[in-house]
């Protein structure tokens, strides 16, 4: 798409969105220049898998969105991720917690973060199984630099939207469980769910974050 194109549909996609749901714009491979049309046509948070283009995207246009990752956080880019980004989606393990704490405690640094839930407990894919997301979200709640504020999950990939919706109905059973747990520490506010192909099953199961990358910016290479 161009920039024009890509500016005319994230204003579509937010008048779309139901009040109180947020959109992600997700911008993996994509240029500043696409990134910067979608910030015209609305878009306030943007969504990177990887450190180091999201650095690049970083030093060109700043602070004026937010930035939540989204990908797979390795520990040894840890340090530079807790600089940059406003929220990591992606929290899958205590150990992964103790480091990003452990990062943000020498930035002193508040960091909002979101467990990855593995819906379909698939065994290539990150992201904690959901029978183990109550207990490592106890584990965590005294990790005084992080502030657990939801989950996030993919759910295995499929052409069929409709077959994503156990997996966010699954999703949205252990936000209601963490909701009334009243761990110390942790206030549920979002649930992040949904991608281009199925972002309106993920709304009518109770997503508030949905991450859109190619009805947005157009098929990536
Ligand atoms: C790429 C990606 C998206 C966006 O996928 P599209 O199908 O292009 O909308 C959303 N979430 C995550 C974690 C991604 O990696």
């Amino acid at each position: 798409m161009n920039l024009s194109e890509i500016e005319s549909v994230a204003t579509k996609i937010i008048n779309s969105l139901p009040l109180g749901v947020s959109l992600v714009a997700v911008a993996k491979t994509k240029t500043a220049a696409e990134i910067e049309a979608a910030i015209s046509g609305g878009v306030k948070i943007i969504g990177h898998n990887y450190l180091q283009e999201a650095e690049q995207m970083y030093c060109l246009i700043g602070q004026k969105v937010q930035w939540h990752m989204i990908g797979h956080l390795q520990r040894n880019k840890v340090k530079k991720a807790v600089l940059l980004f406003d929220m990591i989606e992606t929290i899958d393990s205590l150990a992964l917690a103790e480091l990003v704490n452990k990062e943000c405690t020498k930035i002193n640094k508040l960091m909002p973060i979101l467990l990855e839930i593995n819906s379909g407990r698939e065994a290539n894919k990150s992201g904690i199984f959901p029978e183990k997301a109550i207990e490592l979200a106890r584990s965590l709640s005294d990790l005084a630099y992080l502030r657990l504020q939801g989950l996030m999950t993919i759910g295995p990939i499929s052409a069929d939207p409709e077959s994503a919706r156990p997996y966010f109905q699954a999703t949205k059973a252990i936000f209601d469980e963490l909701s009334q747990a009243k761990i110390p520490q942790i206030e549920m506010r979002y649930l992040s769910m949904g991608m281009s192909n199925n972002y309106h099953i993920a709304i009518e199961e109770g997503a508030n974050i949905v991450r859109i990358g190619t009805k947005l910016f157009g098929v990536r290479d």
